[in-house]
């Protein structure tokens, strides 16, 4: 039996990872956890989302007959824990039998809608219609948004990632809930320096914050994200904190960009996040508060931002110039695409026009109006001559990204990528 679960949690304090973590605890006498509970983020850009857009399943082998009491346990359990006064969480949990699974169709069809729910925007008539075609056995707390992600968390489990990484989050003793969190940050630093690039998100080197311990109120301690279990487990161990209550290994969509979809800037839609291909069609300007923005020009132009939390990326995009050939990644609000990712494939090897020096004086030329050449002011010679400077760069062609602190749960990491082009942030 597959058991998907979403939205539990709102600002003010739960998480549906810390529900997963008590459900297996309660469960798992009533039959055999198999594999990893899978950590599913979805569609990072969506508006009525809470914090991360997390999505939580796991598989259990029923001991004989007790199939019932594990559904009854973990629905009261929902019931319990989930922030039902908080007006945004509705949440909702799927049932996925062995039987279910092998419904002609179904595996397939639960895949496709997993891909929309990470990269499109969903409604409760979408997975409401999947529900009723093959009788899924489900709770729905109000409106049962949540059965969205409860659907698309168990479609990863039954059909797989096409790319994953692991998640160790290590959650809080219920009587430190909601106190400031006590983690030894020099440990934290160390613990990234010993495992990096096995781990990473731990710290954030150049702007100096611990990036894996969250700031809101919730259950959550911090949590060790990487590619190697081995790696996770030894930052874990060197990291000192207050006393660590459950412990929970995930296999996640994290740091994958499975969210973003190559898209031409005519197929661009808000809540959504894409990769396009264009030039720079002007010189990045920079507003109050220190957001960049530039046009992307391909067949059509789409303006891009940088803001300011993303930091450092933003001094790359600040030399960019026209003509140069980038690929940039993001989601698209309001019409603008934020940016997760630069990709400088070709810098424009663009020249700086300057009038040239009188044949004749030697003293710098003026312009003669448009389209008329030059003309000396002191002497009236007249000269049609241009001269072109090569415009110094200070950037590299290569990706680039934004810092660990700034990035979503679901970018992947440059350190993750073996393109040697790549210039990872740490
Ligand atoms: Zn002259």
């Amino acid at each position: 039996m597959i058991i998907g679960m979403d939205d539990t949690d709102s600002n003010e304090g739960m998480c549906t990872t810390y529900l997963t973590a008590v459900l297996i605890n309660e469960i798992k006498e009533l039959g055999n956890i198999k594999g990893m509970p899978h950590l599913i983020r979805l569609n990072p850009n969506i508006k009525y989302k809470t914090r991360g857009n997390a999505a939580l399943a796991l598989e259990i082998e029923p001991g004989p007959g007790n199939d019932k009491s594990i559904i009854d346990t973990a629905t009261s359990l929902m019931n319990e824990m989930a922030d039902l006064e908080c007006e945004n969480t509705n949440p909702g949990i799927i049932f996925l039998s062995s039987n279910d699974i092998n419904i002609p169709g179904l595996k397939n069809e639960i895949e496709q809608f997993m891909y929309r729910a990470i990269r499109d925007v969903l409604t409760i008539n979408d997975v409401d219609s999947l529900i009723k075609k093959y009788h899924l056995t489900h709770s729905r707390f109000k409106n049962g948004r949540g059965l969205i992600g409860a659907l698309a968390a168990c479609a990863a489990v039954v059909c797989g990632l096409p790319d994953h990484t692991y998640e160790l989050i290590a959650y809080r003793l219920l009587d430190n809930f909601g106190l400031p969190r006590v983690i030894d940050r020099g440990s934290v630093f160390r613990a990234d320096e010993k495992t990096y690039p096995g781990t990473w998100d731990t710290v954030d080197r150049t702007n100096n914050t611990v990036v894996c311990a969250p700031h809101s109120p919730d259950p959550i301690l911090f949590g060790i994200r990487g590619d190697d279990i081995n790696a996770i487990k030894q930052a874990f161990s060197i990291i000192n904190s207050e006393p660590v209550g459950l412990t929970l290994l995930y296999i996640s969509n994290q740091g994958t960009d499975l969210h973003l979809v190559d898209a031409s800037v005519h197929d661009i839609y808000d809540e959504r996040s894409y990769k396009v291909n264009g030039t720079v069609l002007d010189i990045p300007k920079t507003i109050s508060g220190g957001h960049v923005f530039f046009t992307l020009n391909q067949t059509g132009c789409i303006e891009c931002a940088a803001f300011e939390p993303t930091k450092g990326l933003r001094h790359i995009i600040r030399e960019l110039i026209p003509g140069d050939v980038i690929r940039v990644c993001g989601g698209v609000n309001n019409g603008t695409l934020n940016i997760e990712k630069l990709e400088v494939v070709k810098l424009a090897t663009h020249q700086k026009t300057i009038n040239p020096i009188c044949p004749s004086c030697g003293k710098r030329m003026k312009s003669a109006g448009k389209g008329q050449g030059f003309r000396c002011k002191d002497c009236g010679t007249n000269s049609d001559t241009v001269i072109k400077l090569p415009v110094k760069r200070n950037i590299k062609a290569g990706i680039y990204e934004v810092p660990p602190c700034a990035r979503r749960h679901i970018s992947k990491p440059l350190v993750r990528s073996s393109d040697p082009r790549a210039f990872p942030s740490r």
